[in-house]
């Protein structure tokens, strides 16, 4: 799944590409992959100008002209891209965005879990889902990090998965910053000392950053806003490398599962 620096690099990459631009009409070809009514949707984006493409948590959220939200929720294998003018839409393209220079904007998604959403200002801000989301990783304090985990007794690993506590992170990103900060995925957050929070706080933060400076991660389908694939996956230090050698200290890494999600930990760098 797309996780905060995949939908940040397809926000980066998006915006300079259709902003000031102005959808002229709007094929709908899975109605049921939009939230909502497919006919009001058309209404309110057609004729409308992109003003701002931006993200929050994992959501890809287009600002348009007379205060409508484009809200995209990628899910497992949603993509939001514009190719190149002679591709056609395929049988995963299931709505595209004609804009007024002859450029169009893709949502495809081949396993339909993504959908696409449509909100005013007010209604945005009331959604549920947006409105009890967590603060964003790169933009919370120490402090409030530390308390944001520190009072709770559930499994780090699974508090991290939480957008209610924290936005935007996934299985990669907690993988990956857990191991970098030697925490185990299963130790209680209010079992954490100030330093392994501190620790956490930093580590999660520096793999995000580099992460976005990467491209985001690809595998399965993530693609940017052209279609480029992330480099990320390849400064992985345990995600996914179960039976592999620690990069720290060369113990063979295992995995747990920690709310439902395979977890890759290195036993000895991260203790229980
Ligand atoms: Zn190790």
């Amino acid at each position: 799944m797309p996780e905060l620096p995949e939908v940040e690099t397809i926000a980066r990459g998006i915006e300079p590409l259709v902003v000031n631009k102005t959808i002229n009409n709007i094929s709908v070809y899975y109605p049921k992959i939009i939230a909502g009514d497919a006919e009001l949707f058309q209404k309110t984006f057609i004729r409308q100008k992109i003003v701002r493409v931006w993200r929050r948590a994992k959501l890809l959220i287009f600002d348009l002209a007379g205060s409508a939200h484009l809200v995209f929720h990628l899910k497992m294998t949603g993509k939001v891209w514009l190719p190149h003018r002679d591709v056609r839409p395929d049988k995963h393209t299931h709505v595209v965005f004609h804009l007024d220079d002859g450029e169009s904007i893709f949502f495809q998604d081949m396993r339909k879990f993504g959908y696409c959403a449509f909100y005013s200002t007010k209604d945005l801000q009331l959604w549920n889902f947006f409105a009890t989301l967590g603060p964003e990783p790169l933009e919370v304090s120490h402090d409030e990090f530390s308390r944001l985990f520190s009072s709770r007794k559930g499994r780090i690993k699974a508090l991290l998965l939480d957008q209610k506590i924290i936005a935007g992170v996934g299985n990669i990103y907690a993988d990956e910053s857990l191991f970098m900060a030697g925490i185990h995925p299963e130790t209680p957050g209010n079992r954490l000392s100030a330093r392994e929070l501190g620790l956490l706080y930093h580590n999660l933060k520096e793999v995000l950053v580099q992460a976005i400076d990467a491209g985001g991660s690809s595998f399965r389908d993530y693609r940017n806003a052209l279609g480029y694939s992330g480099r990320f996956q390849e400064s992985f230090l345990v995600y996914g490398k179960k039976g592999e050698c620690c990069p720290r200290c060369k113990t063979i890494l295992q995995t747990c599962k920690v709310a439902g999600r395979t977890s890759c930990v290195c036993p000895a760098c991260q203790r229980k």
